[in-house]
């Protein structure tokens, strides 16, 4: 956990709002429709439950996108375990006992400041309103226009009720007496007497609903905007046709405030704290004693399994502890397709450290670089990627030093992964809560131990942090294209391309017979398909022109397309036989290549 607002001595200001207010510029909202709309159409991802009405916050990986999330977890378990000495992995449970959350802080603490919009019901996470300035109008109540059609006046006809309340603007009751009277002059209905002024002013005074509301209108923005935002949210609170109440008193200028619906204007609730961890009960009874969570970060698992990992793997400072694994997250605004949702997948590396030993200055430095290494090496350019150094304002509270990895989405520069130095908070409070041995003997101090006491001490973390669906989402957008191209006949038509470095394209290779209806040719691609199929990912298709073929393997991303066709089976010349086509996406060049030969050309870029 790296930036996340724990609520913990928070003061209700929004720190980390303008830095998400900066990171909505240079938006291309089309562009991403564009790759949702290809995701659904190509099956990467689908919308949980999506013939139910979908499950907000929820998504489901179809053929292609499994393969995709797959490719991307093995590599960084590659890089991150397998190649190192000095990590292990782990798989902790799902479930998690409530006494682990507690101990860290979680189930007190991690808590979004949460408000809703007056007028909408919408829900948002208060820091992340972007800051609005314009003129904040102020309306304390409204009158049903059947009150004024209940007057007792003896002139006014529903058609002069009409006329003139449409430029009306109600500032107090008196105001509203007052412009009635001109309006009966003007219109020359019967003026109504004193009396029966009066009356109608008492009438109405009882009338007025009074509820406060206030709607801000951008600068630029006509007052008549926040007219009609008022009206919506009188008429949702019960007011037929409302006349506005205005109190012009409290009109005003603002700068950079947060208290307003980006979206409408309309005022937001003061906000309130929302704990996002995801309670279940175990067993039979449903009461606090079987209470479980699902885990909101894998991290803990990690702290907690922190000794017998320690003691089985026989590991020595430093060295770090790996999981890759759900985490769930009841997320106030799921948004931006996969970007934000309340179950996703983490990639955590634990690496413990003496700080006597190694500063953290250094070791964060170090896995910032790792970590920007791994990026580049699926495909994402380091000029699309950005650090940010955490704000101590918006640091989560037990961490000294915090890097926030970002990359460049269609919907603005986003948070992709966190590396974050952790103290020996987590290993402490988990000592401390469960009265256990967390610490850390240095055996190559022993001789110095008989001299000083107190070489045990509670190693320090330094967490990269990553999140795998963020990831998908930037290998998507960074991978989407589209070009315009002119086929053998001259005719252009747009390419739909999804440019994966192809270590984690989801297919590798297409293998293609040139005609369907030709055994020899079909038998000759099924041993292509066999020999290959092993070692990568390979997707046989014989239905279509072979140019559409191609096409559909383009907008997959498979990165080699593999063509059998007569040169293959030696119809011409010898020379050929047992060659085939091997087409790459990218440049959509051929070149024929021996059968005997493709795994040594392929797999090392595949892998
Ligand atoms: P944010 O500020 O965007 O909510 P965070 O700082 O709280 O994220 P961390 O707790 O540091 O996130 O989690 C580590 C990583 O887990 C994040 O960098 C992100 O990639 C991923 N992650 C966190 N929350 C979500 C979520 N709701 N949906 C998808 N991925 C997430």
């Amino acid at each position: 956990m790296s930036s996340r607002n724990w609520m913990c001595g928070r003061d209700g200001a929004h720190p980390s709002s303008s830095a998400h207010f900066m990171s909505t510029n240079n938006t291309d909202p089309q562009r991403m429709e564009r790759i949702v709309s290809l995701c659904k159409r190509r099956g990467f991802i689908f919308q949980s439950g999506e013939i139910y009405g979908g499950l907000n916050g929820c998504w489901d990986y179809g053929p292609l996108g499994a393969e995709l999330k797959r490719n991307l977890k093995d590599y960084w378990w590659r890089v991150m375990v397998r190649e190192r000495d000095d990590v292990v992995g782990m798989d902790g449970s799902i479930l998690t006992h409530p006494a682990v959350l507690k101990a860290s802080g979680h189930v007190d603490t991690f808590s979004d400041p949460m408000v809703d919009c007056l007028l909408t019901k919408q829900r948002f996470r208060a820091d992340q309103i972007p800051p609005q300035s314009g003129t904040v109008y102020q309306f304390i109540g409204a009158l049903p226009l059947n009150a004024l059609f209940d007057l007792d006046l003896s002139g006014p006809t529903p058609e002069f009720w009409k006329t003139w309340l449409s430029p009306t603007l109600l500032t107090s009751v008196s105001d509203l007496i007052e412009s009635l009277r001109r309006g009966l002059n003007e219109q020359n209905a019967i003026p109504a007497d004193d009396d029966s002024l009066m009356r109608a002013a008492e009438h109405l005074q009882a009338a007025v609903v009074r509820l406060d509301f206030a709607v801000l209108a951008p600068d630029g923005k006509p007052i008549e905007s926040a007219r009609k935002v008022a009206a919506q949210f009188y008429e949702s609170r019960g007011i037929k046709n409302p006349v506005l109440y205005e109190d012009r008193s409290r009109h005003r200028k603002v700068e950079n405030s947060t208290c307003f619906n980006p979206e409408n204007g309309a005022e937001l609730t003061a906000p309130r704290s929302f704990n996002l961890m995801l309670r279940t009960n175990l067993g039979a009874a449903a009461d606090e004693s079987s209470l479980a969570y699902l885990r909101p970060e894998t991290a803990q698992s990690i702290f907690v399994q922190f000794k017998n990992v320690l003691d089985t793997s026989r590991k020595k400072l430093p060295f770090g502890i790996a999981q890759i694994g759900k985490a769930f997250r009841n997320e106030i605004n799921p948004r931006n397709f996969i970007f934000r949702s309340r179950e996703f997948e983490q990639m955590e590396l634990e690496y413990f450290f003496n700080p006597g030993q190694q500063p953290w200055q250094e070791l964060l430095e170090y896995w910032k670089e790792q970590r920007l290494t791994f990026y580049e090496d699926i495909g994402i350019p380091r000029a699309k990627l950005h650090t940010l150094t955490v704000p101590d304002a918006d640091r989560a509270f037990y961490s000294k030093g915090t890097y926030d990895i970002e990359y460049d989405f269609p919907f603005g520069r986003q948070e992709l992964e966190g590396v974050a130095y952790r103290t020996d908070y987590d290993l402490r409070k988990h000592a401390e809560a469960s009265r256990k041995r967390l610490d850390y003997f240095d055996e190559t101090m022993k001789m110095e131990h008989l001299l000083h006491e107190g070489k045990e001490f509670y190693p320090h973390v330094i967490e990269p942090s990553a999140g795998v669906d963020r990831t998908v989402l930037a290998l998507l957008c960074e991978a989407f294209d589209e070009e315009t191209v002119t086929d053998e006949k001259g005719k252009s038509e747009t390419r739909i391309v999804l440019r994966f470095h192809p270590r984690i394209a989801p297919i590798k290779v297409g293998v293609f017979p040139l005609l369907k209806n030709k055994p020899e040719l079909v038998a000759k691609a099924r041993e292509v398909q066999e020999l290959l199929k092993r070692h990568m990912m390979v997707f046989y298709d014989e239905s279509g022109a072979i140019g559409r073929r191609y096409r559909r393997q383009d907008e997959a991303g498979t990165p080699f397309g593999l063509t059998i066709d007569f040169e293959t089976l030696g119809e011409r010349g010898d020379e050929l036989r047992d060659t085939v086509t091997l087409r790459h996406r990218d440049s959509m060049k051929q070149e024929r290549v021996a059968i005997a030969e493709l795994l040594a050309k392929l797999l090392p870029q595949v892998q």
